[in-house]
């Protein structure tokens, strides 16, 4: 069957509604986020099975996939739009996440042409710099977004933890609800939203704090790996094995730990010496930096991944308890990095995992 993503929808499902329901206690609800999954139309209907409100992506393409495969859900672009992809955003979305008026006068228009109204949440920049309004601009930008025919403004939002690593916390997330509050005080109660972030958000939302305004959480990773993003850990009750990378052995040999000639830099640019362990029962999968990260894969107990170039992973198999052949399959557990290069790698296919395909899955 080749290399594959193994995809079992009952775990995937389980996870969405754990956190659903956790969530709900808090008065947060959950926007899936199907961009690592490329817009699988299976992921997003196990999603909206399991109570989620709609669906975010950041990718114009991926909404494309899911409305052309029948799902009517809230889709939002959850990437400031291309000025370039207007039409599509309006035609396909039902909201935005904003930042730039030149873009939102572009969307007005184009909803204004096709007589529709489209949402629009502006992002606000509070620390982690990437995208996002600076917050004493927000309520001059929220009038002129007032002032566009055809758009309506929804609410706020913001991004942490993604590019510089800055985590949600009592303040940042106290001052998102304070700004909505300026800007109900300033133009009467229309902030009817406010999307506190992503997965890193989970810890904070939990945890007992007061989540002031946060009426929404856009989650990906916590939903498809069962873990959160800040410190990489298993969240409670979540399955982590919802997706795996199921790969194949193609050599299996006793080989030297050490490797021998005169030792400069290697395909990537590593110097590749390990520690001398003797020798050991090498071997080989057909998995490559073309189809996943491999600093991002997880193999079973017993295995260690030595080294990767762009087709092999090199792996030691010594203190392997189960088969190891020419032919055997292995499965990997992935995190967020791994899985968004297996997702868009061509040379991975994926597999919906069915009951009768679990009973296979079950004896890898
Ligand atoms: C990818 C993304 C998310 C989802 O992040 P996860 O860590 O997968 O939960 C949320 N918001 C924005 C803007 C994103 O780009």
């Amino acid at each position: 069957m080749g290399l594959r993503l193994e995809i079992d929808l009952d775990k995937i499902t389980h996870n969405a509604r754990t956190l659903v329901n956790r969530l709900s206690e808090e008065g947060i609800a959950v926007t899936g986020v199907t961009k690592a999954t490329l817009g699988s139309p299976e992921i997003a209907e196990a999603w909206m099975r399991a109570g989620v409100r709609g669906l975010g992506d950041s990718r114009i393409e991926n909404i494309g996939r899911m409305r052309a495969s029948g799902i009517s859900a809230s889709m939002t672009l959850i990437r400031t739009p291309m000025m370039s992809q207007v039409d599509e955003v309006v035609e396909l979305c039902d909201v935005s996440f904003n930042t730039e008026l030149e873009v939102m006068r572009k969307l007005s228009v184009a909803a204004k042409k096709r007589d529709r109204v489209h949402g629009v949440m502006l992002m606000v920049e509070l620390g982690d710099l990437r995208e996002g309004i600076m917050p004493a601009l927000l309520v001059k930008t929220v009038r002129e977004v007032l002032r566009l025919p055809n758009l309506v403004f929804m609410g706020i939002g913001t991004n942490l933890a993604c590019r510089s690593g800055v985590s949600p916390d009592r303040h940042n997330m106290a001052k998102l609800s304070a700004l909505a509050d300026e800007i109900d005080a300033t133009f009467g109660p229309i902030v009817t939203s406010i999307s506190g972030g992503n997965s890193a958000n989970l810890e904070w939302a939990l945890s007992g704090a007061d989540t002031g305004r946060v009426d929404d959480l856009r989650l990906g990773e916590a939903l498809l790996l069962g873990c959160e993003p800040l410190n990489r850990q298993p969240i409670k009750g979540l399955h982590c094995d919802a997706i795996r990378l199921v790969g194949e052995v193609i050599e299996v040999k006793t080989k030297p730990s050490k490797p021998w000639g005169r030792i400069a830099q290697s395909a990537f640019g590593e110097v590749a010496i390990g520690r001398d362990r003797g020798p050991i029962t090498q071997a080989i999968l057909a998995i490559g930096r073309q189809d996943a990260d491999p600093e991002g894969l997880v193999p079973p107990r017993g295995l260690e991944i030595l080294a990767a170039s762009s087709d092999h992973l090199v792996v030691d198999g010594t203190r392997y308890r189960g088969s190891l052949k020419v032919g055997t399959e292995i499965p990997f557990q992935l995190n967020y990095s791994a899985l968004l290069s297996a997702m868009t790698s061509p040379f991975v296919s994926t597999m919906i995992i069915t009951p009768q395909a679990r009973l296979h899955a079950k004896r890898l």
